[in-house]
């Protein structure tokens, strides 16, 4: 006779058992709500988001003084969206998926400073906390030009404080070097999963790095700990940072005015279904966060994660966030997708998307470097690896018959967020492009 366990009495979800067998999932999250009717309930607000877009125009003309590339765009950090149609062609004819309409391409890969997504967060976050200290030192006051920030008096009061972060890479290089410009001293502690190239970077730029022969989470501790010891230093959380959340939040608003110039405004019924890589979870949620506001439900807002580490389709779905870890799962959290390796999610973030993350799809490693060739050969496009997990959100959404309806999917312009790629040295390009 069959033995009784306590499993039987406490099943898990389907979607775990999808997960733990490593298979590829499209999860449709079921605590999903009409946006109206959860937004007053929601942690942050329209509020902050906007406070968060207003103190990145205070700082525009410093950022246009410290990163000259930015100077075109008056010292905002932001990127283009292009439109992909022979990669979606390739999609359809040689990866499954079923894209009726148009298929774009968020360009975070190029935006300024750091070459990723971690570009609208980490700088805000290291912009916010030098404004703070500025104020309180009498250095800076409201309706001042904030390209004082560059002056010499400026750089020696920032060389007194410290900046820590724990970080794959990407993370560690935004806010490594933005701190750097403004002369705080900044510690990086990298992850195991980060790239050599990434750590030279940062030591180039006058960033400390420390390295471990350990995950993301270790990291981010030890950072933590670092920090907190030393009055004068500030820890960048990435897995608790309202901070990082909002400077993510503030793309959205923006997009808007983007799809508006190629004709696109979505309503609900020719959605915009957006998919974005997601690792801890501060970028993708707090874009998703952002682009509930701005477009409310006809935004469809997808999460693309590695099958090895899918830690907030696990976290959302099980409802436990933060304490779950892949590892109970079985699951190594090690992907090719290095901006994606952590076994953990943002408890924070997790929980500010609960009711409004339509939903995540998994991806297997071996089809991101062939997403990533084809988009190269397609449309002249680089991005990094971890970016590339955003197609699999037309990819398998795309035949999805539950969610959209046939008119829906119709009329659905697919967006996926290249997360990054502009800063890959040209060796490490042409390892993936697999050329010698
Ligand atoms: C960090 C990162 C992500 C995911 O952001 P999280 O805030 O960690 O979820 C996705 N893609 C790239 C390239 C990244 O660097």
């Amino acid at each position: 006779m069959e033995h009784t366990n306590s499993r039987e009495f406490n099943p898990e979800p389907p979607v775990v058992r999808r997960l733990r067998n490593r298979q590829e999932t499209v999860w449709i999250n079921p605590r999903r709500r009409p946006f109206e009717e959860v937004s007053a309930s929601l942690p942050l607000t329209e509020a902050d988001i906007r406070d968060a877009a207003d103190r990145l125009e205070r700082f525009a003309p410093l950022l246009a003084r410290l990163f000259p590339e930015t100077a075109p765009a008056r010292g905002l950090i932001e990127s283009p969206i292009t439109e992909i149609p022979r990669m979606r062609e390739a999609l359809n004819s040689r990866s499954g998926a079923d894209i009726r309409g148009r298929l774009l391409l968020k360009r975070d890969d190029l935006l300024p400073v750091a070459g990723s997504v971690k570009a609208r967060g980490g700088v805000y976050e290291v912009l916010k906390h030098a404004e703070t200290l500025a104020f309180g030192a009498g250095l800076l006051k409201r309706g001042d030009d904030y390209a004082r920030l560059a002056s010499p008096e400026a750089r020696r009061f920032f060389s007194g404080h410290s900046v820590h972060v724990g970080s794959t890479g990407n993370l560690g290089l935004s806010i490594g070097i933005m701190s750097a410009a403004l002369g705080f001293s900044a510690v990086v502690h990298m992850s195991a999963d980060a790239k050599a190239w990434k750590k030279e970077l940062l030591r180039s730029k006058g960033v400390r790095v420390i390295e471990y022969e350990d995950d993301y989470s270790r990291a981010v501790e030890e950072g933590r700990r670092a920090a907190g010891s030393d009055p004068a230093a500030y820890f960048v959380d990435d897995e608790n940072s309202r901070d990082l959340f909002l400077g993510y939040a503030v793309a959205a608003e923006r997009l808007k005015g983007q799809l508006a110039g190629l004709g696109i405004v979505p309503d609900e019924e020719g959605p915009l279904v957006v998919t974005i890589p997601c690792g801890v979870g501060g970028a993708p949620c707090g874009i998703t966060f952002g682009l509930k506001h701005a477009f409310g439900d006809a935004a469809v807002c997808l999460f693309a994660e590695p099958t090895e580490a899918p830690c907030m389709t696990l976290g959302l779905a099980t409802g436990l966030h933060d304490r779950i870890s892949v590892a109970d799962i079985g699951l190594s959290g090690k992907t090719a997708a290095d901006g994606l390796a952590v076994g953990r999610p943002s408890a924070f973030a997790g929980k500010c998307v609960e009711t409004l993350a339509d939903g995540a799809v998994t991806v297997e490693d071996g089809r991101l470097e062939g997403w990533l060739r084809t988009l190269w050969e397609t449309e002249g496009i680089f991005v990094e690896p971890s970016a590339c997990a955003a197609f699999q959100g037309p990819v398998l959404f795309s035949r999805e018959e539950d969610f959209l309806t046939p008119e829906r999917r119709e009329r659905a312009v697919y967006l996926c967020w290249a997360t990054g790629g502009s800063m890959v040295p040209e060796k490490e390009r042409a390892r993936l492009l697999g050329k010698r």
